[in-house]
């Protein structure tokens, strides 16, 4: 239960990290955060006191992260979509990427013009525009917000979570 995840955000609300339970109970305990969400039901028990469960906790003071650029790079176009296939929505182990507006017609290597595509998908639409080949995009490919990368490692993140994500 101590290894459970925990949402970390700014006081400014914008996701930060993600922690675990006994990170984010020090965290209470030392007056650094403040409780946003507390899983249903749950308590920690220590000696002396009992905690709600926290799922989101909150910042007290405003911290200025430097971040790095995500690189624009065919593993990481992977990693933003999922490992699923933005054509035809599977998800398998090996992955392409595929140029929406193929080079020959001008398409560029960038976050907005790559997806991942099957094997499949992608030999379909050979070097042909969207239209041209009569396929479409399950969702507009964008540049990844830092945090996108975080919560796409783990497996599925928590209802509680979503309203604090939606900027995204
Ligand atoms: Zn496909």
């Amino acid at each position: 239960m101590l290894q459970a995840a925990v949402l970390l955000l700014n006081q400014n609300f914008e996701p930060l990290t993600i922690l675990k339970v006994r990170r984010a109970i020090t965290l209470l305990i030392l007056n650094k955060v403040e409780l946003i969400e507390n899983e249903d039901g749950g308590y920690i028990h220590s000696i002396h006191v009992t905690y709600p469960m926290p799922s989101v906790i909150r910042l007290k003071y405003f911290v200025r992260v430097q971040r790095k650029e995500i690189s624009m790079t065919k593993k990481n176009v992977i990693k933003r979509d999922r490992h699923q296939c933005q054509y035809c929505g599977k998800k398998k182990k090996v992955m392409t990427t595929d140029h929406i507006v193929p080079k020959s017609l001008g398409g560029d290597d960038s976050w907005e013009n790559l997806v991942c595509a099957c094997l499949e998908c992608n030999n379909r639409k050979g070097a042909r525009a969207l239209k041209e080949a009569g396929m479409s995009l399950i969702k507009k490919p964008k540049k990844p917000h830092y945090f996108t990368f975080i919560i796409n490692e783990l497996e599925e993140y928590k209802e509680k979570w979503r309203p604090f994500l939606f900027q995204l």
